[in-house]
C-alpha cells in the first residue's frame, strides 16, 4: 500500500524472517508500535510497549527473527513487506566477529600478545546504496546488545551518520543505537576535512584518516575492552578509480582485518587481489539488501544540509543555537590546503612549483562565508590545526565588511572555545 493523503493505523501480522519497508515523508509524522511477538529497526528491538516516532525523511525496515504484529500510525511515502532479506547471513557475519571478539578478551586476560587481544577491526565497503551504513548500525547494535562497546568509525564525508558531513569521526557505541536519536554523540572523535567530496584534497583526507586511527590506537592501547570490541568502518560509496585508492589507503591505515563488500562482485574481486598478500585480511562478499533506497544526487546534498541544520536545531527541532557575534580581530580563519601554488615568477629559475596539500592557510573573512559552516579545532597554536580533532562547528549568517564583524550560531552559549577557526566549502541555507 503506498500512502500520501491521509492514512488510519493499521497493523502488519509479519511472519518469521519478514520485514515491512516504510519511508516516511519530509515533513513526518509517523509512528510504529509492537502489538505482539518482537522485531527490531536495523538491529535495535522495538520496545514491548508504546508509540516510537520514526523521524521524517528516514526509510526503514521493521525486521522480526520469530514474528511480529506492528502497527503504523500517520502518513508514510510507501509502506510494503517482503521477505527476500540478506538478515541471516549480517547475523551469521556478526556471529563471526563476535566469537573473534571473545578470543581477543580471552587473549587480553591472559596477558598474551598485544596483536592476539585485538578484537575485528571491520570495514564496510561498496558502491552508494548498497546498505553501508545500515549494515554498520545493525553490527553494532547486535554488538552493543551482548555488553560489547565496538567502536564505530565514519570514514563517510558525504553521508556521514555521526557529525555533519565533511568529517571523519569516531564514537563508542555501548548500546544498541536509538531508533529516533541515531548514533550518540556525546563524545565523538572529528576531525574536519570540509567538503563533501574527497577528491578536493585526497592528502588532506589521507592525513585526517592518520590522525583518527593513530589516535583510537592510544585509546585503545589503555583500554583492553575497547580494543576487544574493535571496530565498525563506514565508507564512502566511491569504489572506483581515487575512491578506490582511498578505500586501500583506509583499510591499511586502520589496519583492517575484515573487509565486507556488500553488492559488487568486480569490487571483492579487486579487493580480494589486491590484499593477498596479507594472509590476516578476511575479504567477504556479502548479499545487498532489496530494501535498500536509492537516493539521488539532489537528494543526498538536500540530506547533507539537513544534517548540518540539526546539527544546530536537534533531530526534532528541539534546540535552539545561540547567535554571537565576533570582531573579525578576535578570530583566526584557516583554510587547510590550497589549490593555489607559488606563482613561477616567485621561485628560484629552473624550480618547479609544488603544492603542499596539507598547507594551512590564513584566508580573510568575507561575504561568501556567510551561510557556510567553520569548525572549532581544540589547536591553540595554527599549525596543530591538522592534526587537532575538533570540539564543534558554528555556522556564519552574517559577514558585516564595514563594522568587522561576524555573526554565527554556535549549538552553546558563550565565547567560542577557540580563535582559531578553520573554513569550509559546507552550506546551509536557512529556509
Ligand atoms: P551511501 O554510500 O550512499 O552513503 P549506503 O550504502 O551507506 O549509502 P544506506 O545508507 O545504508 O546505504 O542505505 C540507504 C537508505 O536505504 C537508507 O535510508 C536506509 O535507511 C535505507 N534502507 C537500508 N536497508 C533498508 C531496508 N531493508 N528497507 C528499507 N530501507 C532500507
Amino acid at each position: 500500500a503506498a500512502g500520501g493523503s491521509a492514512q488510519a493505523p493499521r497493523q502488519y501480522k509479519l511472519a518469521p524472517q519478514r520485514e515491512l519497508r516504510v519511508e516516511v515523508l519530509p515533513d513526518g509524522p509517523l509512528r510504529v508500535r509492537l502489538v505482539a511477538g518482537t522485531a527490531e529497526i536495523f538491529g535495535t528491538e522495538l520496545p514491548p510497549e508504546g508509540w516510537v516516532p520514526v523521524p521524517p525523511r528516514s526509510k526503514v525496515a521493521i525486521f522480526t527473527w520469530h514474528g511480529a504484529t506492528v502497527e503504523l500510525d500517520g502518513v508514510s511515502e510507501s509502506e510494503y513487506t517482503s521477505d527476500e532479506t540478506p538478515m541471516v547471513i549480517y547475523v551469521n557475519t556478526h556471529a563471526i566477529l563476535d566469537a573473534r571478539r571473545s578470543r581477543a578478551r580471552a587473549a587480553a586476560a591472559q596477558g598474551g600478545v598485544l596483536e592476539a587481544s585485538q578484537g575485528p577491526r571491520v570495514i564496510v565497503v561498496g558502491p552508494t546504496d548498497s546498505g553501508k551504513s545500515t549494515l554498520c548500525k545493525m553490527l553494532l547494535s547486535w554488538a552493543a546488545k551482548q555488553g560489547w562497546k565496538p567502536t564505530y568509525v565514519d570514514l563517510d564525508i558525504g553521508q556521514g551518520s555521526i557529525t555533519i558531513p565533511g568529517c571523519i569521526s569516531a564514537t563508542p557505541i555501548e548500546k544498541p543505537i536509538d531508533i529516533v536519536d541515531g548514533i550518540p554523540l556525546e563524545m565523538p572523535l572529528t576531525y574536519f576535512y570540509g567538503h563533501p567530496n574527497p577528491s578536493i584534497n585526497p592528502d588532506v583526507y589521507k592525513v585526517l584518516m592518520k590522525e583518527l586511527a593513530q589516535t583510537l590506537d592510544k585509546q585503545f592501547s589503555g583500554n583492553s575492552e575497547s580494543r576487544a570490541a574493535g571496530m565498525i568502518i563506514n565508507t564512502m560509496g566511491w569504489v572506483e578509480g581515487l575512491g578506490y585508492e582511498l578505500l586501500l589507503n583506509a583499510i591499511e591505515t586502520f589496519e583492517a582485518n575484515v573487509v565486507l563488500v556488500l553488492g559488487q562482485e568486480k569490487l571483492w574481486k579487486m579487493l580480494k587481489d589486491a590484499v593477498q598478500s596479507k594472509p590476516n585480511i578476511d575479504v567477504v562478499k556479502l548479499h545487498k539488501s532489496e530494501g535498500v533506497v536509492l537516493r539521488n544526487p539532489k537528494y543526498r546534498q538536500k540530506n547533507r544540509s539537513f544534517r548540518i541544520k540539526e546539527y544546530f536545531y536537534g533531530i526534532a527541532n528541539d534546540l535552539a543555537p545561540h547567535s554571537n557575534v565576533v570582531n573579525f580581530s578576535d578570530v583566526s580563519v584557516y583554510k587547510i590546503g590550497s589549490g593555489h601554488q607559488a606563482p613561477r615568477s616567485a621561485l628560484p629559475i629552473g624550480a618547479e612549483p609544488v603544492a603542499d596539500p596539507t598547507r594551512l592557510v590564513a584566508v580573510n573573512i568575507s561575504t561568501d562565508m556567510v551561510h557556510t559552516v567553520l569548525a572549532v579545532p581544540y589547536a591553540k597554536e595554527p599549525d596543530e590545526i591538522i592534526s587537532s580533532n575538533v570540539a564543534g562547528f558554528i555556522h556564519v549568517t552574517d559577514v558585516d565588511i564595514q563594522r568587522k564583524k561576524l555573526t554565527y550560531i554556535a549549538p552553546c552559549p558563550g565565547d567560542l572555545p577557540s580563535k582559531l577557526l578553520i573554513a569550509s566549502s559546507l552550506t546551509w541555507y536557512e529556509a
